[in-house]
């Protein structure tokens, strides 16, 4: 389908999910330290007055990497595209010519041929890569993760604990001691947690560069928005993608997603009545801007995260679908 349409959409299609979730005794953000002194991830929170509290908190960066890992399968289900680096859970961003040739086969990367190496890797295109060997290269993330915090009515509960234990020390032999194990300590933490996570569907398959899409649209396009979605509900359906080292456990006690027209957040999940205030929020963006925003809540409409994950991937589905075949791409195939 042709359009007279200059642009490439007819509106940009945002998701977020935010959630909160209770965690016991595990260490999600998997910091770990030899010696007697421990630093655990920890921040300030304004509590109101001249109140902060230090609090624990879960980087953002190691839920990324679940959802970057649980990716990989879902990719592989949808037929996408991924480099032999990405494949393997190895994420290095190309930041070398080495990485670039391990991940990709390419031996180098020039600014018009970006497009070439995204169409090859779709790690690469949801999560972004920086590249400075020779031209200076930055491909920004569509997906965006924040750190996760106690939640506001739990901020003085939240706690964070070094746990001992042993360990097999690779080149220890080496040295003085006489066996391989040391101390370690490693952050367990408990709490209810808060979590935020968005991505940029219609920008799935599209190089900044040029400012050109490099997969068919909107079916390709559709294809990795839902293989995005479905890798963040692995990462929270029940934290069983956090793996990378020990097993975290937790269970999502509530969740709202967005799927909206233009660029829409959801409120801050930390705060008590996030899923209230996203509604409301959601009502007054409509009509200022005259999009639309599909607020998907749980526990309340869904009977499960699951469930809220299906309806969101269906609306996300129409979205991308109209607002892509009403740009002037349609229908090309690159
Ligand atoms: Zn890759």
């Amino acid at each position: 389908m042709k359009s007279d349409k200059s642009t490439l959409w007819e509106y940009p299609v945002t998701v977020g999910v935010a959630f909160r979730v209770i965690i016991n005794v595990a260490s999600p953000s998997h910091e770990a330290a030899t010696g007697e002194y421990t630093e655990h991830k920890k921040a300030p929170i304004y509590y109101g007055g001249r109140t902060y509290l230090d609090v624990p908190i879960i980087s953002g960066n190691a839920l990324r990497r679940y959802v970057k890992e649980a990716l990989i399968v879902t990719a592989e289900k949808h037929g996408l595209p991924l480099g032999n680096l990405c494949r393997k859970g190895i994420f290095t961003h190309w930041n070398t010519k080495r990485d670039l040739s391990n991940d990709v086969g390419a031996s180098d990367l020039a600014v018009n041929d970006v497009k070439n190496h995204l169409r090859k890797c779709v790690m690469e295109d949801v999560a972004g890569f920086m590249y400075a060997e020779g031209a200076s290269i930055v491909r920004f993330s569509r997906l965006h993760v924040a750190t996760m915090k106690p939640t506001y009515e739990s901020l003085s509960q939240a706690k964070v604990y070094p746990i001992q234990f042993a360990r097999h020390v690779p080149g220890k032999e080496g040295g003085k001691g006489k066996s391989g194990q040391m101390v370690f300590r490693v952050e367990h933490i408990s709490g209810e947690f808060a979590g935020l996570m968005t991505f940029d569907a219609h920008l799935l398959g599209f190089d900044d560069y040029t400012q050109q899409y490099f997969v068919k649209v909107p079916d390709d396009v559709v294809e990795r928005a839902e293989a995005v979605l479905e890798a963040m509900y692995i990462a929270l359906n029940r934290l069983g993608a956090m793996k990378a080292r020990s097993m975290t456990v937790g269970d999502v006690t509530s969740l709202t997603i967005t799927v909206a027209q233009g660029l829409f957040t959801p409120t801050d999940p930390a705060r008590r009545d996030y899923i209230e205030s996203t509604v409301n929020e959601a009502q007054k963006y409509e009509e200022l801007t005259g999009w639309k925003v599909n607020v998907i809540t749980y526990p309340k409409e869904s009977a499960g995260i699951a469930e809220a994950f299906t309806k969101a991937k269906e609306k996300l589905g129409e979205l991308l679908k109209e607002s892509l075949a009403g740009g002037s791409n349609a229908g090309q195939s690159p």
